[in-house]
């Protein structure tokens, strides 16, 4: 009786809920929760979140909020003190002045985003999302019942072009995503590039989503050109909107803060949908990172070092494997390399990895980039060496055809 229930149940779910798809990196992390359990040496270089402790200011700004035993409803649109420090770094990393009401907190980046495209999208609005992109960003417009517009760089480069995004513009064109420093191929656009995007937000009336939680982890002396560089008018009276968060930057993923800087009017609107859905971020998560970004930042230096060491490994490890095309990533803790000379399907070969070198990738094809892996090295630097070195063995026929994998002597026995 209970499973006909929920047999019924289960054919009702909705069109709109049912076309957003599974990740595949969903069921290859579940693979690999599996095989850990079994007592398996799993490397994983799926996951991107630094590993760093919390930060100190964070720990005890949101200590403080909780002993005081008054955690309550928040503010919709978030804590006026957590406001001001947003204003503070949009100044600082921005050079934009901007007014508390310009300003709303989220549930994490990415509440951000779907509460902007909610808010800005009639129904089969189009949204152009540059490839590769993160993966969230197709799902979450056609949750908001628009359609994402994929613009790939035919020249197998991971910076798109001009002329491309031109072409994809239609009388639907409601608004572009750029995320620079980039997931998942750790590109940093050309200033050229944002200013021409800029220009053409502002020329033609549509919206810029700019995520730029990645902005503070960029390498060697690479920068990312925020577009409020371009801007020809404040942001109160411009279309780009400005998205950002403590996830990345400072390690805290668990917190789920981020937050949007936009004009007003979309910011109230955004606030009611905030209002209807989730109501205010926690107070103790915005005491945690009103801590962070109030404290000090040498935090946040500290972790792109680390992460940029990682890196460096990550492509002094990747030399020694032939056939495999690598763009080097100035920013983000992600490389993007292409596989196709190994296997075309980047599904196939994420599953061929797991089992045979106990390493966890993700499929390029979740990115708009089949044929590549993304590997995060947010990790520490041995296991990224490690979790390379294997690869190196499950895939290179020139590469020894033994290895140590924890304990276990592994012997390739399939080329
Ligand atoms: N935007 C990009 C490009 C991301 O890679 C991520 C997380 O991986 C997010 C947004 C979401 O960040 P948050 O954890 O703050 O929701």
């Amino acid at each position: 009786m209970l499973e006909a229930g929920i047999r019924q149940t289960a054919m009702k779910i909705g069109r709109l809920a049912s076309g957003i798809a599974e990740s595949p990196t969903l069921v290859l992390n579940e693979e690999a929760r599996c095989l850990r359990e079994q007592g398996e040496a799993i490397i994983h270089l799926g996951i991107g979140e630094p590993k760093n402790k919390t930060p100190i200011n964070a720990i005890l700004a949101s200590a403080a909020k909780l002993t005081s035993g008054e955690v309550k409803y928040a503010p919709v649109d978030g804590v006026l003190s957590l406001k001001k420090a947003i204003i503070h770094y949009t100044e600082e990393s921005y050079d934009r002045l901007v007014e508390p009401e310009n300003v709303i907190v989220t549930n994490g980046a990415k509440q951000s985003l779907f509460n902007i495209l909610y808010s800005i999208l009639n129904n089969q609005d189009e949204v152009i999302v540059l490839a590769p992109y993160w993966v969230s960003y197709p799902e979450i417009i056609k949750m908001c019942m628009g359609r994402p517009v994929i613009v790939t760089p035919e020249d197998g480069t991971f910076i798109p072009r001009l002329e491309d995004v031109e072409k994809a513009l239609t009388s639907y064109t409601r608004a572009i995503i750029v995320n620079s420093p980039n997931n998942p191929s750790g590109a940093i656009y050309p200033p050229k590039l944002i200013g021409s995007l800029v220009e053409l937000c502002e020329r033609r009336g549509l919206f810029l989503i700019c995520d730029d939680i990645y902005q503070k982890l960029t390498f060697d002396q690479n920068r990312a050109a925020p577009a409020t560089e371009f801007m020809h008018k404040e942001i109160e009276d411009s279309s780009i909107i400005l998205v950002n968060g403590v996830a990345k930057i400072y390690g805290m993923t668990g917190f789920r803060v981020g937050w949007v800087v936009a004009p007003r009017a979309l910011v109230r609107v955004m606030a009611n949908v905030t209002a209807q859905t989730t109501s205010g971020v926690s107070t103790v998560s915005q005491a945690a990172a009103e801590g962070a970004l109030n404290g000090l930042q040498s935090v946040v230096e500290a972790i792109r070092l680390q992460i940029q060491n990682n890196r460096d490994v990550l492509l002094q490890e990747m030399a020694a494997l032939r056939g495999v095309r690598l763009v080097p990533p100035d920013g983000t803790f992600y490389a993007l390399p292409d596989f196709r000379a190994f296997m075309p399907d980047s599904e196939e070969l994420a599953r061929f990895l797991l089992r045979k070198a106990l390493v966890v990738t993700v499929p390029g094809r979740e990115f708009g980039a089949e044929g590549h892996l993304r590997l995060s090295f947010s990790g520490t630097a041995r296991e990224v060496k490690e979790g390379i070195a294997r690869i190196r063995w499950a895939l290179d026929a020139t590469s020894p055809n033994e290895i140590y994998i924890g304990e276990r002597r592994m012997v390739r026995d399939w080329m």
